[in-house]
Parts: C-alpha cells; sequence; structure tokens
C-alpha cells in the first residue's frame, strides 16, 4: 500500500506483519490499523484484557506530564516515538499551556509520517514539525531537531512508550544518555515503559508472541527502568506506576484502578 503527500515520497505500508504504533492505535479505538494488527491486538487481550485501558493510561501519563512541563516553563518538546495522531496530542496539551511553545516530533515507523500533516496543525504562535528518523540513529533525530529547536534553551525530551521497542543490544540506555547530552541544564526527560514486574507470566507470554510476528519488546525492571535517569533529578514522586504519577493533573481513565499497569513513569531534570 502507498501513500503519496505533498509531493513526498511514496510511503510503504507494511500490512504483512503487526507494527506498534498500529496495534496502539487499534488498543485506542482508533482506525489507522489493519487487520494483522487486529488480530495481534486480540492476542494480548486475550493474555490482559487491560491492555486498551493501559494504552489509555499512557496516554493519560504524556497530557499531565505535558502540562506539567509547560506549567513549569518548557516551551521546547522533542517526542521521540510519537505514534499515529490521537487527540489531544502533545503540542496541543503543551500550546494550550503556552501557544508559544514548540514541538519536534518523531517516529520511524511511515503510518504515522502519513499522518504527519495532522501532527503539524499548531498555533500561529507554536510550531510543530515532524521528523522521520529512527531513535536508533541519535545523531539524525538531533540534527533534524536543532533545525526547529534553540539547544541552548531546555528542551524536554519525551520518550512515552517507546523505549520498550529498543534493545540492549542497540544500547537503549546509551542512546538516552547521549540524546540528553546534546540538551542544555534545565532540560527534562520523560519516559513511561512497560515492565514484566507485576505480571511475569503473561508478560513472558506476550513478549514470546510479539517476537513471533516481529516485533521485539524489551521489558524492564524498575532498577533498569530508573537508570535512564542516571545523572538526572527525578521530579516528585520519583519512578511510579504511570496512573500515580501527578495523578491531580488530569481526569482519571476509566477502568483504571490501582492495580493496573504493568509499567513505570517518571520526569528527571537535567541539573
Ligand atoms: N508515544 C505515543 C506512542 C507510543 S507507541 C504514546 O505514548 O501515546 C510506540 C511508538 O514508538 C510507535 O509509534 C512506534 O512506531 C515508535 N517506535 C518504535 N520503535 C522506534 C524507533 N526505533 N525509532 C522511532 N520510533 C519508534
Amino acid at each position: 500500500m502507498e501513500f503519496v503527500m505533498n509531493g513526498r515520497p511514496p510511503v510503504e505500508i507494511d500490512t504483512s506483519r503487526p507494527h506498534p504504533a498500529r496495534m496502539y492505535d487499534w488498543y485506542l479505538g482508533g482506525k489507522d490499523n489493519y487487520p494483522v494488527d487486529e488480530a495481534m491486538g486480540r492476542q494480548m487481550l486475550a493474555l490482559d484484557p487491560r491492555v486498551p485501558v493501559m494504552a489509555r493510561v499512557n496516554r493519560a501519563f504524556m497530557h499531565r506530564t505535558t502540562r506539567w512541563l509547560a506549567e513549569n516553563g518548557v516551551r521546547q518538546f522533542l517526542d521521540i516515538g510519537t505514534g499515529i495522531p490521537t487527540e489531544p496530542n502533545l503540542h496541543q496539551i503543551a500550546q494550550r499551556v503556552a501557544a508559544d511553545a514548540v514541538v519536534v516530533y518523531s517516529d520511524n515507523d511511515p503510518i504515522v509520517l502519513a499522518h504527519a500533516a495532522a501532527l503539524l496543525r499548531g498555533t500561529p504562535e507554536g510550531r510543530t514539525e515532524y521528523l522521520q528518523a529512527d531513535v536508533r540513529s541519535p545523531d539524525a533525530v538531533i540534527e533534524g531537531a536543532r533545525k526547529v529547536l534553540d539547544f541552548g534553551r531546555p528542551v524536554a525530551l519525551s520518550l512515552i512508550a517507546l523505549l520498550h521497542f529498543v534493545s540492549d543490544e542497540d544500547g537503549a540506555h546509551d542512546l538516552v544518555q547521549g540524546l540528553l547530552s546534546e540538551l542544555p541544564s534545565g532540560s527534562y526527560l520523560v519516559v513511561s515503559h512497560a515492565t514484566a514486574d507485576f505480571t511475569p507470566e503473561e508478560s513472558k507470554a506476550a513478549t514470546e508472541k510479539l517476537k513471533a510476528a516481529g516485533v521485539n519488546l524489551a521489558l524492564r525492571s524498575r532498577d533498569e527502568f530508573a537508570r535512564f535517569f542516571d545523572g538526572l533529578d527525578l521530579v516528585e514522586p520519583g519512578v511510579e506506576v504511570p496512573h500515580k504519577w501527578h495523578p491531580e493533573l488530569g481526569e482519571p481513565v476509566p477502568g483504571q484502578d490501582d492495580g493496573v499497569i504493568p509499567g513505570y513513569g517518571a520526569v528527571g531534570r537535567k541539573p
């Protein structure tokens, strides 16, 4: 299948195997997914029926962290692993607090590129851009982002539900440290990440099913998650399950309870 967008090169969508961005879209009730994504999504649901609630809780974590950052003076955002647009997107949250907020989105899945136009409708005062890139080529991400963001001023780097798709072999921790090293003091890191800590059996089964379909999941323990924040000052309450990170900044997600969400979320500030 091919999309042609405003003179851009055609975008190839591989509908023969599931893709994380499209499965996530299916969990969220979106239309930008294919039978292969729904089939794998249903297999995940059979292992744990709370998966759609987890996707919403993760999305709500992005809303609250972005609001918190904008309210605390951050005006530049670099969001890697953006996903298929789902309202409200990060720039809408940030620009609602600060109309002049500048957002650079980035993802490696061509389906996100096909929908990038929806990510670019920001405020006239602010700016939103989309960069097609793989986080495993951080130089390309930085080079692109630098054309839009002023790296002399703080930037919030958000890696929301991204890093569990980046393996240790690909150097996930070094990648994050490398990206942070480009950003000035006062910058922030925001991460949410799936873990097997709470549901080891289901997580193992899910990892195996996804691997068989060509999707590699790198679930990480609390300590492995916390290591992404080495050298940063964690914002209160530190490492938490995502729905317990400043719940007062948003509305509870329907169906969410204390048991839900085998994942972690945190925000750290570069000193
Ligand atoms: N951040 C969004 C979407 C999470 S789904 C949210 O939390 O709502 C994970 C996204 O990461 C998908 O869109 C997928 O395409 C993207 N992704 C996975 N591996 C990637 C990589 N190596 N480089 C860039 N993006 C990647």
